[in-house]
């Protein structure tokens, strides 16, 4: 499949489309997925045109895990969470469902089980304050 570049993360890259956003450099950018699977559950996105881990630049891939070094404790420390998920998913038939290459960060705990992915809107006021909390640990 050939990249889309109207894919909604693409969008947001040329801020076409909205986001809650925790944190931007060069390469990567990272805010709060709509649909979090937990509270603070945060996406990283290399800006680069790949679908998938197998597309990426290899300056992009050692860009999107420092970047994902940078937000993990960040998001750890905001939701004082005492773990920390890094999932990524590549292709349809693994659970892909946007197409162009992002880390999910999701902030776990025990006794507490993960939402279903991509299913259910968050509140536009809580991610706000979610990615002013993340912002304020990574200062
Ligand atoms: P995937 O299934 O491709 O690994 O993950 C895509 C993620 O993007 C899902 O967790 C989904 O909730 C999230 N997502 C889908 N559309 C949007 C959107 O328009 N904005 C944001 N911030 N996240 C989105």
């Amino acid at each position: 499949m050939a990249y889309d570049p109207n894919n909604i993360f693409a969008k947001i890259i040329r801020e076409e489309a909205p986001c809650f956003k925790v944190y931007e450099d060069d390469m990567t950018l990272a805010f709060m997925d709509v649909m979090p699977q937990a509270d603070g559950h945060t996406l990283v996105i290399p800006k680069f045109p790949a679908e998938d881990l197998l597309d990426l630049d290899p300056d992009y891939v050692a860009a999107q895990a420092m970047t994902v070094k940078k937000l993990a404790p960040a998001v750890k420390k905001a939701f004082d969470a005492p773990g920390i998920m890094i999932a990524q998913l590549n292709g349809s038939a693994a659970g892909q469902t946007v197409f162009h290459f992002h880390t999910h960060i999701i902030p776990r705990r025990s006794g507490l089980e993960m939402k279903l992915h991509a299913r259910e809107m968050a509140d536009f006021d809580m991610l706000k304050e979610h990615a002013e909390r993340i912002k304020a640990a990574l200062a």
